[in-house]
């Protein structure tokens, strides 16, 4: 990232949302969301915290203020994570968090954020009692998350953008007779240089690896002759990318280019992932783009070699809803962000994977990710 101001969510965006949560919270019926460390914490305030055994929780409660339970060594961190003034109520060490908690809550129906730790939920069910039900905060959270603001639409592009970079690089570089995991190093160092906070997730899966979708880059040396599936991502300003394309390495010897099956297999895919991109506007179903994808493939034979759903969500969270699955009724609005990945996988042999980040625009797709979909055919 080269000069230029990085967007970022403007601080009244967190108190707007936080008062559409509490207004939610009321219209489900629920006394109060008790929300842990994670992303909801970050969606709702700005506040990523670290993910502690110590009890950091924000409790929001309809026609009241919110307040955020930290523990007094992490008071600075909070006071400087929050993005919008919140009442901050600090514990000692020797002190019950949980007490602080549900401090003024006679509630019988709570919503808990979905990635709460046990350890911190057994205790807030002892500390309200028996008589209180404990639901998750998704049910209240999902349908303001699901819909991103053009802010957030902001920087998921700046993500995507930044991981297309890193597969143009990594496709020019050296492959042959280097180990997988030495291109995913390569991968998470060029995420970092190309923007991105952090990088979670480097899938280099080469030759038979590329049949296995969440292959792990293991030590296994890149041949000429074969495909690379290259499945990479992080998060930048928050906000997730998540790209694969696939590559077939040559070592610069035309004999070696990709086999007639492959190339099948690959225009299958190829339109396939197209059709399904294809399909997403407002009030189409998520299974419905699911289908989009998978019709094609079984149509053409690989519906047994296509055994994962066609997307998810993504945001702050790297997987989140909507999910692109069959079953999935749930109907397209402008706003939302997905993947949409369809893969073929010949066990013991060879696979091939394209997904790209897509928004939910008002006439139809807005594809986050420009990196070309065709084979990538290089000499590696
Ligand atoms: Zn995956
Ligand atoms: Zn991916
Ligand atoms: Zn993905």
């Amino acid at each position: 990232m080269n000069g230029g101001v990085r967007p970022s969510i403007p601080a009244a965006r967190f108190a707007a949302r936080l008062g559409q949560a509490a207004e939610a919270t009321e219209r489900a019926g629920i006394g109060a969301l008790l929300i842990g460390v994670g992303s909801d914490l970050r969606y709702l305030t700005g506040y990523a915290a670290l993910p502690l055994e110590r009890c950091t929780m924000l409790v929001v409660r309809p026609g009241a203020d919110p307040f955020l339970v930290v523990p007094r060594l992490e008071l600075a961190a909070a006071e400087a994570g929050l993005r919008t003034p919140v009442e901050i109520r600090t514990w000692d060490e020797t002190d019950d968090p949980y007490r602080l908690c549900i401090a003024g809550l006679a509630v019988d129906r709570v919503a808990v954020s979905d990635t709460m730790l046990a350890m911190h939920l057994l205790r807030l069910q002892d500390a309200l009692g028996a008589a209180t039900r404990f639901e998750l905060s998704s049910s209240v959270l999902r349908d303001m998350r699901m819909i991103k603001d053009p802010d957030e639409i902001a920087l998921l592009r700046l993500a995507a953008e930044a991981a297309d970079r890193v597969v143009g690089q990594i496709a020019a570089g050296r492959l042959v007779g280097r180990t997988e995991a030495d291109v995913a190093r390569e991968v998470r160092e060029r995420l970092v240089a190309e923007g991105h906070e952090e990088a979670h997730f480097a899938i280099v899966a080469s030759g038979p690896a590329s049949a296995s979708p969440h292959h792990d880059a293991s030590d296994r040396v890149i041949r000429a002759g074969e495909p690379i599936v290259l499945d990479i991502g992080g998060s930048l300003g928050g906000y997730g990318s998540d790209i694969t394309r696939t590559l077939w390495v040559t070592g610069g010897d035309a004999t070696r280019g990709p086999d007639e099956r492959f190339r099948d297999l690959f225009g299958v895919l190829y339109h396939a992932q197209q059709a399904a991109v294809e399909a997403v506007r407002p009030g189409a179903t998520c299974e419905a783009v699911d289908a989009a994808a998978r019709t094609p493939i079984t149509d053409q034979g690989y519906g047994e070699a296509f055994f994962h759903r066609t997307g998810h969500g993504i945001g702050l969270d790297g997987h989140e809803d909507p999910y692109i699955v069959v079953g999935n009724a749930l109907p397209l609005s402008e706003g939302m962000a997905f993947s949409i990945e369809p893969g073929i996988y010949l066990a013991g042999r060879y696979g091939a994977r394209i997904e790209d980040i897509v928004v939910c625009g008002q006439d139809g797709p807005i594809v986050l990710n420009g990196a070309p979909h065709e084979l990538c055919v290089v000499d590696g």
